[in-house]
């Protein structure tokens, strides 16, 4: 049973203004299969949490732990994680250009699982995860987010999820910028890999709406940088209804 913990976790990040403390004290437990949504106004440290899970040098942690089944993920090289099965979908994806689709997930899976994947498996699965996603083949031999528009990026983000079987996935705005049809191709692919290799995932969404296809097991309020309040799939109902106002005048009454 695999279970990713986080733990007391503070984290500043270097402006031009000096340092800034991002995340308060963020505790969070996520343990194998279960579907853990962070929702949160902008600017509250969602992808902050993200970034940090993953290993971007710009955020520092200054007090805290992460651990995956009790290994110290905060030593480990970005490399490392994703090895130790952490995947992070950005709410940015990065351009890699000169890097086709097919290269970087055959380079991916085989640095993942320290061997290459057997060739004909290999091309047989990619095949099935894009027929799934409704990618055109075409796809696999464009460079990584090179033109990529929105719904696009995200797909393949959600190709690299089917084929790298990560054990922990963070997710972070998947939703963002997808019409009804992407989200729902987005989300079925989400919840295949949930259903298929008991991923555990944390998805950070500013909206309910992904919640109507993605069914989350905890949902977790974020403000101002941790976590104002817990519940189930029902917390997401009453958000959608009376939105973040409620936390903010609670924050602003306690400073
Ligand atoms: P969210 O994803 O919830 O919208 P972010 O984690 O992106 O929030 O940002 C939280 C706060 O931290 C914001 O005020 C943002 O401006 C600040 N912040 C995040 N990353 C950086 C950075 N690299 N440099 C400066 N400020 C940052
Ligand atoms: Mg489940
Ligand atoms: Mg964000």
């Amino acid at each position: 049973m695999s279970v990713l913990e986080i733990k007391n976790l503070h984290v500043n990040v270097e402006t031009d203004q000096g340092t800034r403390e991002i995340l308060r004290g963020v505790d969070l437990v996520i343990n194998e299969g279960e579907i853990h949504a962070i929702m949160g106004p902008n600017g509250s440290g969602k992808s902050t949490l993200a970034y940090t899970i993953a290993g971007h040098p710009k955020y520092q942690v200054v007090e805290g732990e992460i651990l995956l089944d009790g290994e110290n993920v905060l030593e480990m090289s970005v490399d490392a994680r994703a090895r130790a099965g952490l995947f992070l979908a950005m709410q940015y994806p990065v351009e890699i250009p000169g890097v086709t689709v097919t290269n970087f997930l055959r380079t991916a899976k085989t640095a993942i699982d320290g061997e290459a994947p057997s060739i004909r498996g290999w091309i047989k699965d990619v095949r099935e995860s894009m027929s799934n996603l409704k990618m055109d083949s075409a796809f696999a031999e464009r460079n990584v987010n090179e033109g990529f528009s929105g719904g696009e990026k995200k797909r393949n983000e959600i190709l690299q999820l089917e084929l790298l079987k990560p054990k922990f996935a963070v997710l972070d705005e998947t939703d963002s910028g997808l019409d009804v049809d992407a989200l729902k191709i987005v989300s079925e692919g989400v919840n295949r890999a949930h259903a298929k290799t008991g991923l555990g995932i944390l998805l950070i969404t500013h909206y309910t709406r992904i919640l109507r296809y993605i069914e989350p097991d905890f949902v977790h309020v974020f403000v101002a940088g941790k976590i104002a309040e817990q519940g189930g799939a029902e917390l997401a109902d009453r958000l959608e209804e009376e939105g973040y106002d409620r936390y903010q005048v609670a924050e602003s009454a306690a400073e």
